[in-house]
């Protein structure tokens, strides 16, 4: 990440530099850039900070009534408030932050991505102000910023485009005549559409009837426009960007793709960088193309080509976005760039630093996006205090990364007024599958109460065949889970190893108890016998015995027998169960509730109790009551 060198002196120096055709460009003054107003909130706002304190910039944060205490306020050097809660009273008011820029005497505004990071008009403003942008010019965000503009201009720079009509329709049947030509299916699209909305499928001339008008009048209401036009619906797509980045001097490289086909609703949800779709040639013939359109526009900074994939490795551009994108970290981990830093230098007047054949792709990364939300009502946002958050500690080894960028902490209120994200947890390996089980345990890791959120979600998909054998498209959360999400199943083999945690857990809780009543002095539980663990309806019996440091669980199954053996630090009250089950890595969840544990295990959410056989018995009589959810 962000090299401190830089801290030392950041002099004012003259840039002349070669341009990677070879022509000699005019020299643009390089300015070090003092102090960056983040114009953003949440884990982007921080993300920035970050980099910006590395380089020995100063910042300065912008906030919302309801972002008061929030963690990209206490992270910046100043802070200045904008405004009520509602984005459109704060965050996405231009004076506003054009003024909190110049009264704390910013001389650079990073934009983060969403708010107004391209909107055209802030960019105009803050140049007029005589403040930097760190980004792209004014000319390549008005034009990228609308989708039918784009193509015609990926068209001109030879920039495969998918086959459909570049203009806006104005009536059904011209509608219908262009959706017959192109041949269904056929994709609707809202020309200043963006975040996924302002699109819909058709498969026959009656879809086009029935939602063209309707389409074009959500156009209007959600985006103020309704130009609408009408591209041909690829199947079993695949969403593949390339990040490129660009200097004022006409340089464009790319740092290779990444792979972003698990949405939900055309919402990324995971995304991973390479793609294991994308081999050596593919990879160049994208980067080309998408190196040539960022030329087209003269891009300076980091940039995003989007590209739709079919199934035939055929690519076919979708859109740019000429800001930093949310899930740039999984490109900073493969390639070992800081892409903010990069985008700060690059603002200062400094020409690329490196060429395209310095890009070196190492490894493999994987991000997941953890939401305020809820998977098991239909992804319902979640809103409220973050009662825990605890997530798993950051590894920063060669071969092995966790990196987590959150904008909030323990007590942080997740509001109805912003984005549900919570954190991009990201990983990193030597290959793909390295990187999945690193997220897979990191996830089960990641300790949040308070709200609903996707994590049991996110780690059940790290655990299917499917994903991890990469056959991905966009469809891939409808195909693989057609009626929602309900908690993951777990295996007997999981059950049996919970049964023995429980197993070990009560052992420690009851000699714990029997510590505080003074009845017991020994070091460890030397709890001995015979228990039943019940886990929603499913009973399992379990001898137990201590043996030197290990808890030694015989699951007992009609005349068989298999001894587990589990080894763990855990102490009673602690939240999260790390051990070994017979030298295996094994994490468990914990919750204490009044006379049961609930375990969070791989997605799966189950109450536990533990009891004499005696009891269990006795309970067997009892009328039965729904142990599996919780209330
Ligand atoms: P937005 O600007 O709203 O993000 P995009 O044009 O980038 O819209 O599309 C978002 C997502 O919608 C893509 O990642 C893809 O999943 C889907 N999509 C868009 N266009 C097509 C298409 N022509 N065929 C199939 N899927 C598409």
């Amino acid at each position: 990440m962000g090299s401190a060198k830089k801290t030392a002196k950041r002099k004012t120096r003259k840039a002349s530099r070669t341009n990677s055709t070879g022509t000699r460009r005019k020299s643009v003054r390089e300015k070090p850039i003092e102090k960056i107003l983040v114009a953003n909130r949440g884990e982007i706002a921080c993300r920035v900070i970050k980099t910006a304190r590395a380089l020995g910039i100063k910042t300065v944060a912008v906030y919302s009534d309801s972002d008061h205490d929030a963690v990209h306020v206490e992270m910046a050097d100043e802070s200045v408030h904008i405004g009520p809660s509602p984005a459109n009273q704060s965050y996405l008011v231009i004076e506003k932050i054009v003024e909190a820029a110049l009264e704390t005497g910013a001389d650079a505004v990073h934009p983060g991505y969403g708010f107004l990071s391209e909107n055209e008009a802030f960019s105009k403003a803050l140049k007029k102000a005589g403040i930097r942008f760190i980004g792209p010019n004014v000319e390549a965000i008005r034009v990228m910023g609308d989708k039918i503009e784009s193509k015609k201009f990926a068209a001109k720079a030879k920039v495969n485009s998918v086959p459909g009509y570049l203009g806006s329709i104005k009536s059904t049947s011209d509608a219908l005549k262009i959706a017959q030509d192109i041949g269904y299916p056929v994709m609707i699209k809202a020309s200043a559409g963006g975040g996924g909305k302002g699109m819909r499928i058709a498969y026959s001339d009656k879809d086009v009837s029935q939602g063209f008008e309707s389409a074009m009048s959500e156009a209007r209401s959600s985006f103020g426009d309704d130009r609408v036009f009408i591209e041909k619906y690829i199947e079993e797509p695949r969403h593949i960007e390339i990040q490129v980045l660009g200097d004022k001097y006409g340089n464009v490289i790319y740092l290779g793709e990444r792979e972003c086909s698990i949405q939900r609703r055309n919402q990324k949800v995971i995304e991973e960088a390479p793609s294991p779709f994308v081999d050596k040639s593919m990879r160049a013939a994208m980067g080309k193309q998408a190196v040539a359109l960022a030329k087209a526009v003269s891009y300076e900074s980091a940039g995003t080509v989007e590209f739709i994939v079919d199934k035939d490795k055929n690519f076919y551009f979708l859109e740019m976005n000429t800001r930093l994108q949310v899930e740039h970290p999984v490109t900073e981990l493969v390639t070992g760039l800081d892409i903010v830093e990069q985008m700060i230098r690059v603002a200062e007047g400094h020409p690329l630093k490196m060429k395209q054949s310095d890009v070196k792709i190492r490894g493999w990364a994987i991000e997941s996006r953890i939401y305020a939300e809820d998977p098991k009502r239909n992804f319902l946002p979640s809103i409220g205090r973050l009662v825990y958050y605890r997530p798993p500690a950051e590894i920063s080894e060669s071969s092995r990364k966790i990196r987590n960028d959150t904008g909030v902490e323990e007590g942080s209120e997740i509001s109805l007024y912003y984005d549900p994200m919570i954190a991009k947890l990201c990983t990193y390996g030597a290959t793909r599958l390295e990187a999945i089980d690193l997220m897979a345990e990191a996830l089960d890791q990641f300790d949040i109460e308070g709200i609903n959120h996707n994590i049991a979600f996110l780690t059940t998909v790290m655990r299917q065949k499917r994903f991890r054998s990469g056959r991905l498209t966009t469809n891939y959360i409808p195909e693989e889970f057609p009626d929602g999400f309900t908690g993951a199943e777990l295996s007997l083999v999981d059950r049996e190893r919970l049964a023995a945690v429980a197993a070990f857990v009560h052992a420690y809780q009851t000699w714990r108890a029997k510590q505080i009543s003074g009845q017991l002095a020994s070091r460890q539980p030397t709890a001995k016998g015979d228990w039943v663990v019940q886990m929603g309806e499913w009973m399992q019996s379990i001898g137990l015995e201590w043996k030197d440091d290990s808890c030694h669980a015989t699951i007992r199954n009609g005349g068989k027998e298999k001894l587990l053996r589990v080894i763990s630090n855990w102490r009673p009250g602690q939240r999260l169960f790390l051990g070994e089950i017979n030298g295996e890595a094994v994490t468990v969840q914990i919750r204490f509730r009044a006379n049961s544990l609930i375990f969070i295990h791989k997605g799966a959410e189950l109450v536990v109790t533990v009891r004499p056989p005696f009891v269990a018995d006795l309970s067997k009589l009892m009328p039965k009551k729904d142990l599996g959810e919780r209330s």
